[in-house]
């Protein structure tokens, strides 16, 4: 049996996904986490695979993730729908129930986030609320894992029972006539398709072209459907979308009139409303978010990261020595000991020694995520992304971004207009994402030690402004028009759950580590064997004479006016199109330092200004592989993929220009 998991956005749905089935997946008081299905079988019922959806607000979608939504209602035929929602929100919530209840699918309304409604002395009537919709009712808090199992067994007794919402009635008057009088009409025409017939009525009312002609209406039955909905509108005196939405409100109010005791205002709102306050101030906003992360970056590369990381560095230092005597004693082979101590160990363990970076960061960034505090951050740059024709919901993705580009670019399917999500995919390279950190914690403790978190927010900001730079060109060149209007609900801070922050930090370190075994062990590999012979495969004593040398001298020409045109390192550059972490497994090898030297080496290859150069370069450059697949993915076209590259790294070498120079000069 198939449960589809419905809802609104930040309802809990992806909490409960987690706890029935055991899964891990991303959970955020932020909307438009999830933008892609994800099932999984609940645990204490195999046979039940449960599926997690984005989050809705009506059965008419804007979006592809709530066209996918409703799609995988009406085509998958789930065999029960579990509508979760946020029972301290829930008359806006009961929207969405009224209209699933028309689907005529087996149905169980679950009240989210009871821990909170009783907290502020709320309660709902439950056998009343049930009376009233027809269909099972049950109160929850996925978080505490209250009311879970009496969910999953009434859930699977619904189903299993075939028992369908006793109610699809919710209205009267002149709505109800006119819905009634199109249900009769269409009957036959619903059942030919398959689509259940009170909800094809109430589309076909509300104005909805796509069911109108899927249906295969005649002309004359449009026409009586048209001259019902014209009556039924002189008759309400409000227009046909509104007249049903009135309709659905109404019977809301009514219901939670009888239901539901609400003890004024939640204390979770009024402390949020002090707390918003400070901080989505007219103009105190801005300066708090950039004291906040630059606090954050302080944290992460001068005080916890930076010596979490120098430590694992003298292990992983030690360990590499202890192989290095081992093998000698072996009395290995040569060319093998090299492979391993100047091949994998420098390369895998320089990108490994930034793993406590990395998790650090990730610790504080899921911090600010899941408080809520993100939410308003996009909320708050709302009207700036206004002046490069985004909206503030563009913002979500673009500081997805920063973490990686590939969830970020994919976070574009929650944006409903295309021109915005072309827009905001063309933007989002310019996010300095995650796996360019160790290049820059790396050149930064090599040239400048004293400033290492400042340079460091200013290649985050160069990158943004450059960001901000070409969106403003393409809304003037390409994108003309307006972004859509701005609607984000902003949730309730919450105190971060420990379970989300620590689960968050797991993934980010599995997949880093996963990638230095994977990707990055192979590229390695590859380049010590490119850098260790020469064309007629034999070992080469000085580097210089290898294949690798011969290929990188080609390009090395490009980096004359940068600054840095060793061939090592636009060889590195280039396996940085693979993944950028291998910039330094490359530079490591080729360089011929351990992991712990490669700062003092890399000063014998740079200036402090080539290094600039070479730190813009690598903010800016062509998007990683992975990055570059998913935006041809999701823009669709061959042309705009080909543009990010060509655009990124053309920006990226004048931008590079500049500041070497500038550096040069100054400094
Ligand atoms: P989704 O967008 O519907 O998938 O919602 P999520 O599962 O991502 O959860 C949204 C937010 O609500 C997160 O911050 C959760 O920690 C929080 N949350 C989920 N369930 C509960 C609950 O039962 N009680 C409380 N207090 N918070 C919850
Ligand atoms: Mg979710």
């Amino acid at each position: 049996m198939t449960f589809a998991l419905i809802g609104n956005q930040n309802s809990g749905k992806t909490t409960l996904f987690n706890q029935l089935t055991g899964s891990n997946q991303h959970v955020g008081n932020f909307p438009g986490v999830t933008v892609e299905q994800k099932s999984g079988q609940i645990i204490s019922q195999k046979n039940i695979t449960l599926v997690d959806l984005p989050g809705i607000y009506s059965l008419s979608p804007y979006s592809a993730e709530e066209i996918l939504t409703r799609d995988f209602l009406l085509k998958q035929n789930p065999d029960a729908i579990i509508n979760i929602i946020d029972a301290t929100n829930i008359e806006r919530n009961l929207y969405l129930t009224l209209q699933l209840t028309e689907l005529q699918i087996p149905m169980i309304l679950t009240l989210n986030m009871m821990d909170e409604v009783q907290a502020n002395n709320g309660s709902i009537n439950i056998p009343a609320l049930r009376e009233a919709l027809g269909i099972p009712v049950v109160p929850i808090s996925a978080i505490k894992k209250q009311g879970i199992d009496e969910l999953v067994e009434t859930a699977a007794e619904t189903a299993k029972n075939r028992r369908k919402p006793k109610r699809v009635d919710f209205c009267s008057g002149a709505v109800h006539r006119t819905i009634h009088a199109v249900s009769h009409l269409i009957e036959d025409h619903a059942q030919l398709i398959n689509t259940p017939v009170r909800f094809a009525a109430t589309k076909l009312v509300e104005g909805d072209e796509p069911m109108s002609s899927s249906l295969n209406l005649s002309e004359n039955e449009k026409d009586t459907i048209e001259h019902a909905v014209k009556e039924m509108e002189t008759e309400v005196e409000t227009e046909r979308e509104a007249a049903l939405a009135d309709m659905r409100y109404s019977f809301i109010e009514d219901a939670c009139r009888k239901c539901v005791i609400k003890n004024g205002e939640s204390r979770e709102y009024a402390r949020s409303v002090k707390i918003d306050a400070i901080l989505t101030h007219k103009i105190l906003a801005i300066p708090t978010f950039l004291i906040l992360m630059l606090t954050v970056f302080y944290l992460t590369f001068e005080v916890i990261g930076s010596r979490l990381s120098d430590l694992l560095l003298m292990c992983l230092d030690g360990l590499s020595l202890a192989v290095d005597n081992a093998l000698k004693a072996y009395e290995i082979n040569h060319v093998a000991h090299s492979l391993v101590i100047e091949g994998i160990f420098p390369g895998v363990g320089a990108v490994l020694s930034f793993v406590p970076i990395i998790i650090v960061l990730f610790f504080f960034l899921s911090i600010l995520e899941d408080s809520g505090y993100m939410a308003r951050v996009a909320f708050v740059m709302d009207k700036p992304m206004r002046k490069i024709g985004l909206s503030g919901r563009s913002f979500v993705p673009l500081i997805m971004g920063f973490g990686c580009s590939v969830p970020a670019v994919m976070a574009t399917r929650t944006l409903s207009s295309e021109r915005d999500k072309k827009m905001t995919i063309l933007l989002t390279p310019f996010m300095s994402c995650s796996a360019k950190l160790p290049i820059y914690a790396l050149f930064t403790a090599a040239f400048f030690k004293e400033y290492q978190a400042v340079v460091m927010i200013c290649l985050y900001v160069l990158g943004i402004i450059l960001g901000v730079a070409s969106g403003y060109a393409l809304k003037t060149l390409v994108f003309k028009g307006d972004p859509v209007p701005f609607v984000m609900e902003l949730p309730n801070y919450r105190f971060p759950s420990v379970k989300t922050v620590l689960l968050l930090m797991r993934d980010k370190a599995k997949d880093f580590i996963q990638r230095a075994f994977t990707v990055i062990f192979w590229a390695t590999v590859v380049i010590w064997f490119l850098q260790s012979f020469d064309i007629r495969l034999n070992v080469v004593s000085n580097s210089a004479d290898s294949i690798l040398a011969h290929v990188g001298q080609i390009f090395s020409f490009l980096f004359v006016p940068l600054g840095f045109s060793d061939w090592r390192v636009p060889t590195a550059l280039i396996t940085g199109f693979m993944a950028k972490e291998a910039v330094i497994s490359t530079l490591a090898v080729l360089t011929e330092s351990g992991v712990a030297e490669l700062g003092d080496t890399l000063q014998s290859l740079f200036s402090p200004a080539s290094a600039v150069g070479f730190l813009v370069f690598t903010l800016l450059y062509t998007p990683c592989v992975a990055a570059v697949a998913t935006v041809r993915r999701e823009l669709g076209t061959k042309f705009g993929t080909a543009f990010v590259i060509v655009y990124q790294t053309g920006i990226a070498w004048v931008a590079a220009f500049v500041a070497y120079r500038l550096f040069d000069l100054f400094i």
